[in-house]
């Protein structure tokens, strides 16, 4: 699904990513821990394809293409997602128009036929009752007014609109309360599948105790420094980063 090798990228002539090698297979789901500062965001940042890096080596292949050319709308229509650790406002954009408009502009890349109003309520509806989410959003404009668990909860409703095959979830779980947790990973886990792959950045085991990662991976000053199973991330829980540290 996701092929990253050897990626160095600098911002402002800084280097932030030294070297990363990274391979996530259709169906697994992979955790990115480290400390505040150590690229996390700047990874998933770059595989979205959003401006203001530079690439100075390496590649990243999305299902065996490389697509260090393409838009971040390419990207998007071709299935990879992410869920912004700083979810954007913007007002005057409702809700439901956003989904809607997002979901068509997909359907009509990939020869489908775009959903009425009516039809696409529909379909929404079931989502946010996933989400234990009221209906009230969708006449709100994007994430106005919002409060944190709520942006969140709202990241996570559009990308069970948007069906993503890459979907890269960046500190979704940090400003959540325990019920929203869960009702956030039991979204993830129910589009949990064969076919879809995830990359969850989180600074807590709690989150991987209820979204079960298949890797976990630490990154330290744009590197990744170790790989492992989930009991990576208890260690990390119980020890910290500083064993890990040069
Ligand atoms: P994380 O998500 O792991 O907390 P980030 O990827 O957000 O880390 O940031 C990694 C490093 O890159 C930080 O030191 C941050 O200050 C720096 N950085 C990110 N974006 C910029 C930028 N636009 N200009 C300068 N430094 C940046
Ligand atoms: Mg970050």
């Amino acid at each position: 699904m996701l092929e990253i090798k050897n990626l160095r990228a600098e911002v402002n002539r800084k280097p932030i990513l030294k070297g990363i090698n990274l391979t996530i297979k259709e169906g697994e789901i992979h955790a990115v821990m480290g400390k505040n500062g150590s690229g996390k965001s700047t990874l998933s940042n770059i595989v979205t394809g959003k401006e203001g890096y530079d690439i100075i080596n390496g590649d990243i292949k999305f299902e065996n293409e490389s697509i260090l050319d393409w838009s971040p709308e390419k990207r998007s229509l071709n299935g990879i997602f992410m869920s912004f650790q700083y979810p954007v406002v913007m007002p005057g954009v409702n809700n439901t128009y956003f989904l809607k408009a997002a979901l068509n502009a997909k359907r009509k890349y990939n020869g489908e036929e775009e959903l009425d109003a009516a039809s696409f309520l529909k379909i929404i509806k079931e989502k946010l009752k996933e989400l234990k989410m009221d209906p009230s959003y969708l006449q709100r404009a994007v994430n106005d007014g919002f409060s944190g668990g709520e942006k969140k909860r709202n990241e996570i409703l559009q990308m069970l609109t948007l069906e993503p095959k890459l979907a890269l979830l960046d500190e979704t779980d940090s400003g959540l309360d325990i019920d929203a947790l869960k009702i956030i990973s039991d979204g993830v886990n129910k589009s949990r599948s064969s076919k879809r792959s995830f990359l969850v950045i989180t600074h807590y085991q709690r989150l991987l105790k209820y979204i079960e990662p298949d890797v976990v991976h630490v990154l330290i000053d744009g590197s990744i420094v170790k790989s492992g199973n989930k009991d990576l991330a208890l260690q990390l829980e119980e020890k910290g980063y500083g064993w890990l540290e040069k």
